[in-house]
């Protein structure tokens, strides 16, 4: 089932989400919808949050449309370790739509999580996917990549987005 993605400034984004118990039938489901919902959209990631739901889970695909899908599902996501190099890249976000900015993120992290089965995983990312992974468990704090742009750069991208937005009523 495809859920809808919330946008900024909906608070819920700005939201702390809450950890979960364990991953039951329920919340795998809801996994899988978040999966279906995210690949619609073209996304490489999509948080709990983002569809307003407060509850620590995650799922990530970065792999290209003409590779094999590659999903991670991810509850109680934890960085347990991080690389010292860094690197700057561009970023989007599907609550922050058509709006990318450059971003620097550690280059590697090792993450700590509960997959669909209920099982305890640990995966070492880099490059891509660790930025995805980074991005993604920001917004179970309620942080969202705008955060790192300057106050200026910011409001430009608000700005622009409201813009679009307006567009898109005018047209419907
Ligand atoms: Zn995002």
């Amino acid at each position: 089932m495809k859920l809808k993605i919330i946008e900024i400034p909906n608070p819920l984004l700005r939201q702390k989400s809450e950890p979960i118990e364990k991953v039951d039938e329920a919340l795998s489901s809801l996994m899988k919808d978040m999966l279906e919902t995210m690949y619609s959209a073209n996304g490489v990631g999509l948080a709990a949050p983002q569809v307003g739901i407060l509850k620590r889970v995650v799922v990530i695909d970065v792999a290209h449309d003409d590779e094999r899908p590659a999903p991670f599902l991810m509850a109680n996501p934890e960085i347990i370790w991080r690389s010292e190099e860094k690197e700057e890249c561009s970023e989007g976000c599907l609550s922050v739509p058509n709006q990318f900015a450059s971003v620097e993120r550690s280059y590697a992290v090792k993450v700590r999580y509960l997959n669909e089965k209920n099982e305890k995983v640990e995966l070492l990312a880099e490059g891509f996917l660790a930025r995805a992974v980074q991005h993604e468990l920001d917004h179970l704090d309620g942080i969202v990549f705008i955060d790192y742009v300057s106050p200026l750069k910011r409001k430009m991208m608000i700005k622009r987005l409201e813009k679009q937005r307006r567009k898109a009523a005018k047209e419907e």
